[in-house]
């Protein structure tokens, strides 16, 4: 690709739908390249091994950690995650636009290892409709409901961290947002250096030859 991939860090309230628009835009386009973390949390019914999430002992997630092959990790509700560090650098030299679906503390770590990264917040429009969808998942036990809605108001207050705020109501119309928000972030002369360049050698070539 001609362009110089993005890195995205996408977080947001559990149950919120940051899985299914990634896949929706991934499912779109490209050039987009969805990281797959690694966890300690056991599959939900229908997760497939290196899919979703690559799925590993506590050993095995700690033995990750003491190679250095993680960006970042995290503990979310009792449970391990991480980011794989190869596929995201291998990906951004391709000129792809690497999405990171991960929680805050992630998020902080990541930024301060790509200043450039773009930060986006997924919510829903209101509380009983992110308790619908997360109850309505079907997936987790209300205990763990009610850990991750705790955990939810605890991200709350980091939300000033991020760089948009996207309300995931009607599916569709977030997608367009979110790959309309990606573009626009292209175009910034951050990540253009290499074109600017370009340019900038061609200008002297032209100036010199007069
Ligand atoms: P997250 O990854 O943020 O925890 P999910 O992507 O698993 O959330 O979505 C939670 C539930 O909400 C899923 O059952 C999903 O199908 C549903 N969902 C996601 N986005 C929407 C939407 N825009 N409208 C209605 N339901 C949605
Ligand atoms: P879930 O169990 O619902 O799949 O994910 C729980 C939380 O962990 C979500 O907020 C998700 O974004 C986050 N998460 C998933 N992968 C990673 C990761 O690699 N690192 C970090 N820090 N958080 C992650």
């Amino acid at each position: 690709m001609d362009r110089e991939g993005i890195l995205i860090i996408v977080s947001g309230f559990s149950g919120a739908g940051k899985g299914t628009i990634m896949k929706e835009l991934t499912a779109r386009c490209e050039q987009y390249a969805l990281s797959v973390s690694a966890t300690t949390r056991q599959p939900r019914p229908g997760e497939v091994e290196g899919r979703e999430y690559f799925f590993r002992t506590r050993e095995q997630f700690e033995q990750m950690i003491a190679n250095d092959e993680l960006i970042e990790y995290a503990c979310y509700v009792n449970n391990y995650y991480g980011t794989p560090r190869t596929y995201v650098e291998e990906q951004l030299a391709k000129g792809r636009d690497v999405i990171l679906e991960i929680e805050i503390q992630g998020a902080r770590k990541v930024k301060k290892q790509y200043p450039n990264a773009v930060l986006l917040f997924v919510m829903t429009k209101d509380i009983p409709t992110l308790m619908e969808r997360l109850t309505g998942r079907g997936t987790e036990s209300p205990e763990v409901i009610a850990e991750r809605l705790r955990r939810a108001a605890a991200e709350a207050e980091g939300i000033e961290e991020y760089d948009y705020l996207i309300v995931n109501d009607d599916l569709k119309v977030c997608v367009e947002q979110v790959h309309a928000i990606i573009e626009s972030e292209h175009e910034k002369v951050v990540h253009n250096r290499e074109k600017i360049a370009r340019i900038r050698a061609e200008l002297e070539e032209l100036v010199k030859g007069e």
